[in-house]
């Protein structure tokens, strides 16, 4: 089966300038993906005659779909429909059901008075060449050209006016007209080791791959996705062939697998409370509640998670969480001795099962030969044991707070499943 080629063009100087962030491309890919249709170019080009035709030509050589968005407005820098009358050949004409459609919504959806602008009358005007797709949600039609034994959509830019022509005139256009093959996607979620140990680690797994399954690594902030992708006809001879696969790769990476699945780490921290019925709560210093708004983040959080104090101040982290006077002078509060005593203090004061603790230097300023910008003390435990680690991050503050936070909830996933280990009860 051969595999069909789509290419996404989006329009408009906005994407370009990063003042709008590129969503319908994420959309459209996601819901090419699903049918099995297989995106291989994405690109963003400005409002702008020549880019636009030469997007064109270019992604029409390789695709046998090309999908646009954008440049549908009634405003001047909306070059998208002249140009396709143009590079179609044809002209433009007033069509009586769009118009209908754009009066009926002026009149009836946005209440306004008065005769229809000229502007908006002329969306009402498609090439004669294309097959008019309505779009219910507002006054720009899509239009599909077919040129070449090429398909070519051109959608309107507004997310949600895109994703309605999408959901119910494009996909199912497609599913009717192509022979599809099936595509499925895995994923494995790893913590603890960089992209790079991973990839050392599977090399030779991953050379052993057959040529339709394709892997990916998509590292972040202390986690790696590895995702697997194998195409073919059918989707259940896929999953199948990916059985012995997906058994050694979980074998090799077991040591920092999280789960066989995209989810983020508090989903999964919190399905494990949820399922031992046990409570978390946290004391954040240097990550200042951000470890808070992911576990709360999660729907239903509060039948596991009881709370933060947020000790951000030494004082706080005496006189709330009780920590020695005497061990914020002589180690610090960025120490294993005040992260020990503040998962003590929080532990009691919140009477919770398990807690995390977290104190260190954020940056850029705060650090010192000893302790330089990146020190981070984290504890996790329970009432009778504690797991302390130090870490040395070297990013700017957004980051190391990020980071900690997540190496902190992948120490507490580590700490409560070796808990659970029966020789531990
Ligand atoms: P247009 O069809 O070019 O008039 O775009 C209408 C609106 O949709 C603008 O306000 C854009 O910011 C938004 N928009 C256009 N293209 C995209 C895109 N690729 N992703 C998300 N929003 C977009
Ligand atoms: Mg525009």
């Amino acid at each position: 089966m051969q595999l069909i080629n789509a290419s996404i063009i989006t329009i408009g100087d906005e994407l370009l300038i990063g003042q709008t962030i590129d969503t319908n491309s994420a959309f459209i890919s996601q819901e090419l993906n699903k049918i099995g249709i297989w995106v291989h170019h994405r690109l963003a080009v400005g409002d702008d005659w020549d880019e636009i035709w030469n997007a064109l030509d270019e992604e029409s050589r390789n695709s046998e779909i090309i999908i646009l968005t954008g440049g549908l407005g009634p405003t001047a820098d909306d070059i998208t429909k002249p140009l396709l009358c143009k590079y179609f050949g044809g002209q433009l004409v007033l069509n009586e059901k769009v118009l209908e459609h754009i009066k009926y919504l002026f009149e009836k959806v946005y209440l306004r008075s008065g005769p229809l602008l000229e502007s908006n009358k002329k969306q009402a005007e498609v090439p004669d060449t294309c097959t008019v797709i309505p779009n219910l949600r507002g006054t720009a039609p899509g239009m599909h050209f077919q040129k070449g034994g090429k398909s070519f959509f051109s959608l309107p830019g507004v997310p949600a006016e895109m994703k309605g022509l999408m959901t119910e005139e494009v996909l199912p256009w497609l599913k009717n007209h192509f022979e599809l093959p099936a595509i499925v996607h895995k994923t494995f979620f790893t913590a603890g080791q960089g992209e790079s140990f991973i990839a050392d680690k599977i090399k030779d797994w991953e050379a052993s791959l057959s040529p339709n399954i394709r892997l990916a690594y998509l590292p972040a902030y202390g986690m790696v996705k590895l995702r697997l992708t194998a195409k073919g006809e059918n989707a259940t001879d896929l999953e199948n062939q990916m059985i012995p696969y997906v058994e050694k790769l979980k074998d090799l990476i077991k040591d920092y697998l999280v789960a066989e699945e995209d989810v983020p780490m508090e989903v999964v921290i919190g399905r494990i409370l949820k399922s031992i019925n046990k409570t978390l709560a946290t004391a954040e210093s240097c990550t200042g509640g951000y470890i808070a708004h992911l576990i709360t983040s999660v729907s239903g959080s509060s039948q596991y998670y009881k709370g933060s104090i947020v000790s951000y101040a030494n004082e706080v982290k005496e006189t709330v969480l009780g920590v020695k006077r005497e061990t914020l002078k002589t180690s610090g509060a960025v120490s294993e001795e005040t992260v020990l005593q503040m998962i003590s203090g929080v532990i009691v004061k919140l009477n919770v099962d398990y807690a995390i603790a977290t104190s260190g230097i954020m940056g850029p300023d705060g650090g010192s030969k000893e302790k330089p910008v990146g020190t981070v003390w984290v504890a996790v435990g329970n009432k009778k044991k504690t797991v302390t680690k130090q870490f040395h991050f070297r990013f700017d503050r957004e980051r190391n707070i990020q980071q900690t936070s997540m190496y902190a909830l992948n120490m507490l996933r580590k700490f409560i499943l070796a808990d659970l280990q029966p020789n531990n009860l």
